[in-house]
This record gives structure tokens, sequence and C-alpha cells, in this order.
């Protein structure tokens, strides 16, 4: 038996169903799970004070690219639209093995710990030089991050008019193969599951419509879910047109890409009416704002979907693209985009932290996460709210609007991975330096 005690929390925002926000509690900690929410209670466990913090449900992270960590403002691709900003990065990323997969999962990991995350989707499409979905899986372990990896994949190279080059492209026939190892290997259904697998061919202009339509099968067959990238910009959308002569919502819809069981990361572009298709078919999106910045993509029309009904998570996407991994700047972004777009009013900042914890539980079937109620998963973040970043707030709670970028502590199934600002669990600075040499390596 584990047991921790939250002592004494300034404000616990809870996303629970009524969204409860709590003055002055208490949190009990036991076997992973949270057994009571309450004043003075009383246990022997271990104690962690949290006067002048502000507690939270674990930010969800749905959609990343881990190994983009070792390829950050990448020269060439700093400036680049999505088409040439990949085929910049393909080359490189091409000389990857298990071992630059390894450490830089290691390092996008703890980045998205200390940024308050306890549960992240991983896409990881090309397996150059032996690398494998397992080298992410064991840093996620070794984090002790709650992880959703899916097995990306592309079979559409160059040669046959796709977008990747044939040496990052595989066999159809392998790549279902390898995603049914996968499954049977590390999938964990159960409640409270610390590895969930999922299927997730890369991009409609990356792989074959009869790879899109077996995945979806493959997925349902075993029980997992499916993910893509869709409808990101004005490229995309015009290659969709131009190659399977419909938009990209119809495209998803005929091949079995629609249901609770799918979520698709970007929805730039999404209309109306695949909005409406989204909400209907409990499609889940993966909002990266930052990402969308950063390569010009627009803004996703997040107001309009989650006034429809869509559900919608937030996603830090790779490191190439953002170029950060901070998942709370990102709920940050989420709401400042919004506001560009439609007005000062058309996102709160709990809004955008709701849709960074239980938003994100939802759009990954986790609804065991994403808020601090009685029996759901102990996925904590404490904030510190006594720091220079809120001196002079008024209302600490909003912490995108005056708080810090950093969690004090962070909780995964009761465990704790960040203590003081620190990683626990990895010797970071370590971690760091092999990253760095590794990333040398590539550039040479
Ligand atoms: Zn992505």
């Amino acid at each position: 038996m584990s047991e921790i005690l939250i002592r004494n929390a300034s404000t616990v925002l809870t996303m629970d169903d009524t969204r409860r926000e709590l003055s002055q509690v208490d949190i009990r900690l036991r076997d992973g799970v949270i057994a009571e929410i309450g004043s003075d209670l009383v246990s022997d466990a271990e104690v962690i004070q949290a006067a002048g913090c502000v507690v939270t449900p674990g930010l969800v992270n749905t959609h990343h690219h881990l190994y983009q960590s070792m390829t950050r403002a990448v020269p060439g691709g700093q400036d680049a639209l999505l088409f040439g900003w990949l085929q910049t990065l393909y080359p490189i990323w091409s000389r990857f093995g298990p071992e630059e997969m390894f450490v830089s999962a290691q390092v996008g990991l703890a980045e998205l710990a200390l940024s308050g995350c306890t549960l992240t989707s991983d896409h990881l499409y090309l397996y150059p030089n032996g690398a494998r979905l397992d080298d992410t899986i064991h840093a996620a372990a070794e984090v002790g991050m709650r992880f959703h990896p899916t097995h990306g994949s592309m079979s559409i190279g160059e040669s046959d008019g796709g977008l990747p080059p044939d040496s990052l492209v595989e066999n159809e026939a392998d790549i279902l193969n390898e995603s049914i190892r996968l499954i049977d290997r590390f999938h964990d259904a159960s409640e409270g599951s610390m590895v969930r697998v999922g299927v997730a061919p890369c991009s409609p202009f990356s792989v074959s419509r009869d790879l899109m339509r077996d995945a979806a099968i493959l997925a349902r067959d075993k029980g997992v879910m499916m993910h893509t990238h869709l409808a990101e910009n004005e490229e995309d959308i015009s290659y969709s047109l131009e190659k399977f002569g419909c938009r990209p919502g119809q495209y998803a819809q005929d091949l079995g890409w629609v249901g609770d069981d799918v979520w698709h990361a970007h929805c730039v572009k999404l209309d109306g009416r695949e909005i409406d298709l989204f909400a209907k078919s409990r499609t889940g999106v993966a909002h990266c704002p930052c990402s969308n910045c950063r390569l010009g993509s627009g803004i996703a029309p997040v107001r309009a979907m989650r006034d429809a009904g869509v559900k919608v998570g937030l996603g830090v996407d790779g490191s190439a693209s953002n170029d950060t991994g901070n998942l709370v700047l990102e709920a940050r972004q989420s709401m400042l985009l919004q506001r560009v777009s439609q007005g000062a009013d058309a996102m709160s900042a709990r809004e955008a932290l709701e849709i960074a914890t239980r938003g994100g539980a939802e759009v990954l079937g986790r609804d065991d996460c994403g808020q601090i109620a009685v029996g759901k998963r102990a996925d904590i973040a404490i904030w510190d709210v006594t720091g220079i970043e809120s001196a002079g707030s008024w209302d600490p709670a909003a912490l995108l609007l005056a708080g810090p970028t950093k969690v004090r502590d962070l909780f995964v199934e009761g465990k704790q991975i960040v203590r003081d600002g620190h990683v626990t669990t990895l010797d970071v600075p370590k971690v760091i330096e092999r990253q760095n040499a590794l990333a040398l390596t590539l550039a040479g």
C-alpha cells in the first residue's frame, strides 16, 4: 500500500462533473487512486504541504512526436511551411536509431512532466536503423509517465508521389504485423493502465487508402484507438481535393476514421460540416496551437468545435515544430489564439485548462483520468503560486493568465515524478548531455 497526503492546498481546480473549485483542502492518494478529498484528513502517510499552491489534475498531451526533441530549431526548417519543413527534416530523421529514439523520448517526457503533464500520447511514424516503438515505451516507463504510444507509419514514398523519401517508408503488410506485435506486447486496456497502444498511419499524404482502411479494421478488431494528422493547413486540403476528390472529413469518414475511438491532430481547416460530423460521431481533436503558429498553418476553430460538442484536447506536437514541449504554455497559447480570431471572451483561462486536463483525457478515452475526484487515478499537478509570476494576481487559480510555467510537484498513479521542480526518476543533466552529443553527431 502506498499513500500520500496533499495537505492544505490553497485552491483545487477539480475539473470534476460540476467543475468544483475547493479552498484549503487535503487530498489523500492511495494505491494510485484519489481516495479522499476534504479538510483535516487524518493519515500517517507522507505529507506534501500545498499551502500557497494551486492543485490541478495532471495535464494531458494528446499529440506529440517525442523523437523530434533532438531536432529542435534546425536551420532550414525554422521558417518553412509544413511540406517544405518535412522535406528538410526527413533526411535528418532517417539517420536516427534506437538510442536517438530512447534519449529524445527521455528529454521530451521530462520536459512534459516539468510542465505538469501526467499522461501523454506519442506518434512515432518512422523506424530507421532498427528503431522501434519499444524504445519510447521503455523511456516512458523509466520516467513514470502514463503513456499512449501510437504505432505510426508511412508507406507512400517519393517515387509513388508521396512526400517522404523512399528510405523512410515501409511495406504495408509489415506495418500491420508490427502494430499487432506492439498491441499484443504492450497494450493494457484495464482501468489505471499505464500503457495503451494506438494505431496511427502518419497522414493521408504518406499512406495509401488501403492502409488507412486496414489500420481502422485492425484497431477495432483489437479494441485500440486510432490517430492521424488531418486538415492541418491549406496545402493539406488541396492535396486531399486533388488526390482523393474530397475534403479530409469525407476521406476520414469513407475509410472508417471517425468515431469515439478516433482522434485527429490539428484539424485547423475543418469546415462547419466536418465539425458537425466530428461532434455527431464523437471523434476527437488534438489541438496544437504553438505548432500551428510556428508553421503558419492557421487558427483551429476550437470555439466552434467546443460549442458543437466536439471532444478537444491539447497537443504540444513534435519539438521540431514548436519547438518547446511545455504543455501549460500550450494551454495558454490555445486561450490566446482563440481570442485573436474570436475576441477576448472566446476562451477563459479555466476553459483552456479544462481542455488541457479533462478534455485531453476524454479524447484519449480515459474517463479514469483528467479530474480530481474520489476514485479517479491519482494524477496530480501542484503549482506554487507564491512566486514572481503570480505576485499581485487577484486570482491565482487563473493559472494561465498569471502563473508558473513549471510544476513544483507532480504525481502519476500516486507516485511522485517531480519534486521541487526536479524530475525524480531521471538524471536529467546526464540525459541532456547525451541528447546534445547525439544531436551534434546528426548535424555532422
Ligand atoms: Zn504532428
